[in-house]
């Protein structure tokens, strides 16, 4: 049996990851679950896992976690140190599933713990990807990209000689605002924003979908990932969602990576690994889908993808500043208190604003990176509240 905790348990990812784990009896074993507020839905996921230990990140949840669990004889915990705790207990693999750079502590402790870890949360390599990555590279543990491109990507890349890899490309769906007019665009709401055509996913990361910062994230966490110079590295918008990432080898070569839009299937790959199981997926019926199209970016419409690219060509504390001003601006998108277009302003003028200040130097360390993490969040927060009043 393959030991594992599931941090982030209750989102979408927690969800899907749920199906994975039961879809195939005896083969994993849950030590913990966590999330950050619904006891409820914590419980109940952790008694569907048969989990030792449910956490709460957030402490004034604790009593409906506790109460839900009564007579299961599943250990309620609550409270950020509690999480971290639980996600520092040794076990085979971790899922790391949170949202948002307040993933990054509780994933850093299971790489500090020695177990594997398969990593859905993109923010914590955005936010900290060099500090990441060189701690895995030191306590020896290994990294499964659950993100589907960067999941195609791995694959794609298993046993090549990167000399030979020209070209590393992601697919982009295009996300609900790919045929829309600019104007249109600017006027979107949170509900059109997290009607995602392809994927059913967590609200941030589908506003992401509808800027394409998403597809700057994902850039920036491939080359963390996979330690790619950003030449290598290109966008191709793909509508139907099928080809998940290509590579070009240096002969011209292609090679895609193909499944259907269904999270379960990287999420299964990454907690099998290396083995390959039986997913609750459906087969991709290439002749129902009848074609695949594909487009370039639309820099005008979507400046984001452009902002988070010269980020990354910039490094240093650039990628820190963008993930933590996005976070806010997404936040302020959704509680209707800034416009749809503003979100990727925000985000530029904290990249300015932090630069301007000499903030961008390179966090060395996972500490170093959430303190620029917080001074950044300070700068957009100030920008929303000066411009927008919120
Ligand atoms: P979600 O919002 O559905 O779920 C987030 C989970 O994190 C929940 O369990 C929530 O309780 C927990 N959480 C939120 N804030 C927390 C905090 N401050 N402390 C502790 N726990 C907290 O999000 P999701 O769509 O499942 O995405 C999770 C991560 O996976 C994100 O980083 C996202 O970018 C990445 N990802 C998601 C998908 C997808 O299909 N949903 C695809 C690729 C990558
Ligand atoms: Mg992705």
């Amino acid at each position: 049996m393959r030991r594992l905790t599931l941090l982030g348990a209750t989102g979408s990812i927690g969800t899907s990851a749920a199906d994975v784990i039961t879809s195939t009896p005896n083969r994993f074993a849950v030590h913990a679950v966590t999330a950050n507020s619904n006891g409820a839905k914590l419980a109940a996921t952790a008694r569907r896992l048969r989990a030792r230990r449910a956490v709460v990140a957030d402490e004034a949840s604790f009593g409906v976690l506790r109460d839900d669990l009564f007579g299961s004889g599943i250990s309620p915990g609550a409270g950020v140190g509690a999480m971290e705790d639980a996600a520092a207990e040794p076990v085979d693999m971790v899922l790391s599933a949170i949202v948002g750079a307040a993933g990054l502590r509780a994933t850093a402790a299971a790489v500090q713990a020695g177990s594997a870890i398969a990593l859905a949360n993109k923010e914590c390599l955005i936010c900290a990807g060099s500090a990441f990555m060189a701690l895995a590279r030191r306590h020896n543990v290994r990294v499964l990209p659950v993100d589907s491109e960067h999941n195609a990507l791995y694959q794609l890349i298993d046993g090549r000689d990167p000399v030979d890899i020209r070209a590393y490309t992601l697919t982009a769906s295009g996300g609900p605002f790919r045929t829309w007019p600019a104007a249109r665009i600017a006027e979107a709401t949170p509900e059109q924003a997290v009607a995602h055509p392809t994927w059913s996913m967590g609200a941030k990361i589908s506003v992401d979908s509808a800027t394409l910062m998403n597809k700057g994230l994902e850039l920036i966490e491939a080359h963390h990932l996979f330690a790619l110079s950003p030449e290598k590295l290109d966008v191709l918008v793909h509508p139907q969602s099928v080809v998940h990432a290509l590579i070009t080898f240096r002969d011209g070569s292609v090679h895609a990576e193909m499944g259907p839009a269904d999270m379960r299937r990287p999420i299964g790959y990454c907690l099998n690994w290396p083995e390959r199981a039986r997913e609750p997926v459906s087969t991709l019926d290439l002749a129902a889908v009848g074609k695949l199209d594909f487009e370039k970016p639309d820099a005008a419409r979507f400046p984001a993808l452009a902002i988070a690219m010269d980020a990354l060509k910039r490094g240093a504390g650039a990628a820190t500043v963008l993930n933590a001003a996005n976070e806010i601006a997404v936040e302020a998108f959704l509680a209707r208190k800034i416009p749809f277009n503003a979100i990727p302003q925000i985000v530029e003028i904290a990249l300015t604003a932090a630069e301007a200040e000499g903030l961008l130097a390179e966090p060395d360390t996972i500490d170093e990176a959430l303190t620029l993490d917080a001074l950044a969040r300070r700068i957009a927060r100030a920008d929303l509240k000066r411009r927008f009043a919120a």
